[in-house]
């Protein structure tokens, strides 16, 4: 790892990672550091995806994807391995993402037998909860809903936010605010996001709540916000999102 990388674990994550001293919090320097390691991530993980598929991407275990990365001639390097380290067991309310944790380890492994391809969608969801609510929306709205997006693995998760991340310069706040950081996220465990047929991009603004799907699902009981509007987790509110698994209740 360069000293300029060093610098920026050490002003995020503190003595957690480095060796017991505690950097004042440098967005400059955090921004330099992350926007070059997000890049070339970025890069590696889309060989990684492009070379698994969109479907199975969601679901690749962290070493399965190293291992598909070495063999696409992209290995990770210890500085990338380091970097994606700190971010999944570093405390994220450094950076105002107050979320709860969802997956202890980065190295855990969704069984691919507790997945169900879901039809035309490019997307997973566990079998038994998950499934089940699945299933009793589509019986409610029929073609008029549609799944936007399942199981999320660390893997998956990680990708989506170097990917904000990319786009935000760096800003790690600004990240986290839209995307949970992997090991963060409801979607490793359960839950998911359903849109109205045709909406497009629409389905993940909060002109969502004036669809007739979303008005039916929550009269019917089916949504129950994650994360309400000015939620105290740094997190923004997601109308489209289907609680699953239980935490933070009083959300
Ligand atoms: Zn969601």
């Amino acid at each position: 790892m360069d000293r300029r990388s060093f610098l920026a674990y050490t002003a995020l994550f503190g003595s957690s990672i480095a060796f017991g001293m505690t950097e004042e919090f440098d967005d400059t320097i955090v921004r330099s550091g992350a926007t070059r390691t997000t890049v070339s991530l970025l890069d590696k993980l889309n060989t990684v995806q492009d070379r698994v598929g969109y479907v199975q991407f969601n679901a690749i275990s962290f070493d399965e994807m190293l291992k598909v990365a070495h063999y696409c001639n992209k290995p990770l390097n210890q500085s990338e391995i380091g970097y994606i380290e700190a971010i999944f067991y570093g405390d994220p309310r450094r950076y105002g993402f107050y979320g709860e944790r969802t997956v202890p380890s980065l190295t855990a492994v969704t069984p691919k037998s507790d997945l169900q391809y879901i039809s035309k969608t490019g997307h997973f969801l566990l079998k038994g909860a998950a499934i089940e609510k699945y299933t009793s929306i589509k019986k409610l709205l029929g073609n008029d809903v549609i799944l936007t997006s399942g199981v999320r693995a660390p893997v998956k998760q990680l990708y989506l936010f170097m990917k904000k991340m990319v786009n935000e310069g760096g800003d790690l706040r600004a990240t986290s605010t839209s995307i949970a950081p992997p090991g963060f996220t409801f979607h490793s465990v359960g839950d998911f996001d359903i849109g109205k047929a045709g909406y497009g991009q629409y389905n993940f603004t909060e002109r969502f709540q004036e669809t007739d799907v979303f008005k039916k699902l929550y009269d019917q009981g089916y949504i129950t916000i994650r994360y309400t509007s000015n939620n105290p987790f740094g997190v923004r509110y997601e109308p489209w999102h289907i609680k699953v698994t239980g935490g933070n209740e009083t959300a």
